[in-house]
């Protein structure tokens, strides 16, 4: 059965363009899908090319372009909670895994979607994978959703072993592009001096791996 309605946490504003793909495609089955995004990604370097952002309107514009990108993908629910970006770590764990339960209580998702803890390459990635997946541990396992992760690292598969849940989102590939290009002050530097046209970045786009989280009990 495919899911009905579903949670995703990740801190920054773009990290939703990593699975648009797989959104895309559970929006289109009619699932329901509320995403929490940690942080409005102020501290992004990354300013517009040309630059068209300040210190001071990064968070509104970023906040805009989130709602946008969340837009072309279909996700119903969007909230930014506003904690410090590139500082998640540092930030009151207790409290967040608390917030999220809470959340969780309150969807009763049957899916959830996040950074897989360790294999996330930023520490806001990992710290908003090891805070969800702390907060489902909480739960019983009766009312504990699946948890599908995003592993980013080179030797996720040697040591995860691979992704047991593999998206074929060619059909969906041009809608997530853009939805990856509404963050426009932030495209050009996650495509690099690549072009969306470049079939090694669209083969790549094509294809989305997530690896299902095992707790213990
Ligand atoms: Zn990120």
């Amino acid at each position: 059965m495919e899911p009905n309605t579903i949670l995703v946490v990740l801190p920054h504003p773009d990290d939703e363009g990593i699975i648009a793909g797989t959104l895309i495609q559970y929006a289109k089955q009619g699932a329901e899908i509320t995403y929490i995004c940690l942080t409005l990604g102020e501290m992004g370097r990354n300013l517009g090319m040309p630059p068209f952002a300040n210190r001071v309107t990064l968070p509104e514009i970023r906040r805009q372009e989130l709602h946008a990108c969340c837009g072309i993908i279909g996700i119903q629910q969007v909230e930014s909670w506003g904690l410090m970006d590139k500082t998640v770590e540092f930030e009151d764990q207790e409290l967040w895994i608390q917030r999220i339960m809470d959340k969780m209580k309150e969807l009763k998702p049957s899916l959830v979607l996040t950074f897989y803890p360790g294999h996330g390459v930023h520490p806001d990635h990992d710290a908003a994978g090891r805070m969800t997946i702390e907060a489902m541990r909480r739960l019983s396992p009766e009312e504990r959703p699946v948890v599908h992760g995003i592993a980013m690292t080179a030797h996720a598969k040697d040591l995860l072993g691979p992704a047991d849940v593999v998206h074929d989102v060619t059909a969906y590939v041009e809608q997530k592009i853009r939805a990856i290009q509404a963050h426009k002050s932030q495209f050009q530097l996650l495509i690099g001096n690549g072009s969306f046209e470049d079939p090694k970045r669209l083969a790549h786009y094509r294809t989305e791996r997530l690896w299902t989280y095992r707790f213990d009990d």
